[in-house]
């Protein structure tokens, strides 16, 4: 019998494509990664959106899961040029009337600004920032039982809760909306269990580790990531969007960094019935609406802590979130969004010409909408910066179309692959201890449709390469350890 030509073939190259890639070439394994688009990256990408000179990232755009990540913290990320650029402030929230609520990265110069709620932010955040490494772990590895049991169980008691639920713990707008506004990155009900853990989960990260942005656009990360890759001989092949099997080179394992859809329609009957009907029971989210701007100056916020925030939650009160995100979720659009906005050229001076600024914004629509949130999305930065339409020079939009265009992983716009909802968190995209296994023992999936699920912390990838070394390569994990010790490229 002959020799496959390839020991996996990886199919996407997303930062979990590239993970599994670079797991695997570690190992001293061939691998090929076949992507369907003209460049690299998936999610992690950056282009001249609107003028020339003027650094958009297309999609992800704040990184805090890059520096709790096992897998980016065993890459050489000086040395491939991935610079992190951190934000005086690293998120904050405006209210009208000039308030505003602020994210330091010290847990005590927060709860200095929250007034009568200092002590109850302090006390809930303080432990969680200092053991904010330790609990990310476990949230971003494979279910397995605590090292600390007493820590875990700390915080899975009050990440269960609702976002709602654990508001009731601040008396002021300001303390109530800090979490809230993390917590509606999760495109949830603020009345869903387990809401809380992602206000919780990403107050915690920018305490402890910020919320930067990557110098120069996030494209750097998979720049980055792919020239590791070539140096540990792994390929890549750009602009083949795989369709069949068939097409694949002969391997021992296949990689999809794809959506759990995608999964299926292409390896069909290499799938079982049963495994397909699983796949289509998976359920997907909403939809979100980009908007990238280039502007003449930095954005005139009314509250001047904004102009030096590298993110800002822009929707005003609780209240108002929670109609706006409810009336996502009935299909119709807010007037007033939701608006997760980033504004990198401020913290970052290699995005614009000199003088110039760049803006980042998305908020929360109905799935595949085609509805232009523009008008809405600028009238809600308008009330919190008074006068931003007037420094617009050129703006770029996407719609939830444009987004699943762009990367066919996004379907009807949901980033995140499939609802992360506590049902589909843990285990996705089916029920099974190792979801990233499949019912044909050399087909797996690693995508953000895997858990831990969206952002860009590669552990998708991380955890289906350990699967594929040892299951389909029969490589053991200590072996796998040796090869990575000598072969590791500093
Ligand atoms: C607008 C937006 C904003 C975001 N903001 C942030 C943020 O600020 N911070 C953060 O951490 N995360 C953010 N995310 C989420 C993050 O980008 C994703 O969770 C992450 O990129 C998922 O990585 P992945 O490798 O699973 O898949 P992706 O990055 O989606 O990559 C999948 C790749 O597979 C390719 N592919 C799919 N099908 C095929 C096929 N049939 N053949 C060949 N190739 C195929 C795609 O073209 C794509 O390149 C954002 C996402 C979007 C869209």
């Amino acid at each position: 019998m002959s020799r496959p030509a390839y020991d996996a073939v990886v199919i996407g190259s997303g930062p979990n494509g590239l993970a599994a890639a670079i797991e695997i070439a570690r190992a001293g394994r061939s691998v090929k990664v076949i992507e369907a688009n003209d460049a690299p990256g998936g999610g992690t990408r950056s282009e001249e959106l609107t003028l020339p000179g003027y650094v958009h990232d297309t999609c992800s755009a704040i990184h805090p899961l890059l520096s709790v990540s096992e897998f980016f913290n065993t890459i050489p990320l000086e040395r491939l040029g991935i610079e992190l650029a951190h934000p005086e402030i690293p998120y904050a929230h405006p209210l009208d009337g000039g308030r505003i609520a602020v994210l330091h990265r010290s847990v005590e110069l927060t709860a200095q600004g929250l007034g009568s709620d200092a002590n109850a932010y302090a006390r809930l955040m303080g432990p969680l920032a200092k053991n904010c490494q330790e609990i990310m772990d476990m949230f971003l590895g494979p279910i397995q039982l605590p090292k600390r049991p007493a820590l875990m169980i700390g915080f899975g008691l009050r990440a269960i809760r609702s976002i709602k639920g654990l508001g009731s713990r601040f008396d002021t707008d300001e303390g109530r909306v800090l979490l809230a506004g993390a917590a509606a990155h999760s495109m949830l009900k603020t009345s869903q269990v387990g809401t809380a853990g992602f206000g919780l989960g990403l107050a915690m990260t920018a305490h402890a580790v910020g919320w930067p942005c990557v110098v120069g656009g996030s494209g750097r990360i998979s720049e980055g990531l792919v020239a590791y890759l070539r140096e540990l001989g792994g390929e890549l092949e750009l602009e083949h969007r795989v369709t069949s099997m068939a097409e694949l080179p002969d391997a021992r394992a296949y990689v999809f960094d794809t959506s759990a859809r995608e999964l299926a329609s292409i390896a069909g009957d290499a799938l079982s019935a049963r495994y397909r009907r699983a796949i289509r029971r998976f359920r997907y989210g909403l939809g979100v609406f980009k908007l990238d701007w280039a502007l003449s100056e930095p954005v005139p916020w009314a509250a001047p802590e904004a102009r030096k925030a590298g993110t800002l939650h822009l929707a005003g009160t609780v209240e108002e979130m929670a109609a706006a995100e409810a009336s996502v979720r009935q299909g119709r659009a807010p007037d007033r969004p939701y608006v997760l906005f980033a504004q990198q050229s401020v913290f970052d001076a290699s995005r614009a010409p000199a003088g110039g600024h760049t803006a980042w914004a998305y908020s929360h629509v109905p799935a595949g909408s085609t509805l232009d949130m523009t008008q809405r999305m600028e009238d809600q930065i308008e009330r919190f910066a008074p006068g931003f339409r007037d420094v617009i020079v050129e703006r770029r939009t996407m719609s939830p179309a444009d987004v699943e265009a762009h990367n066919s992983n996004y379907i009807g716009g949901d980033i995140n692959s499939g609802v992360q909802d506590i049902r589909q968190l843990f285990t996705r995209p089916t029920w099974r201890p190792r979801p990233y296994l499949t019912s044909n023992p050399n087909v797996y999936i690693c995508s953000s449709a895997t858990p831990p699920g969206g952002g860009v912390h590669g552990m998708c990838g991380l955890h289906a390469a350990r699967l594929v070394l040892r299951r389909s390569l029969g490589v053991s994990a200590k072996q796998a350890e040796v090869a990575k010790k000598s072969r590791r490229i500093a």
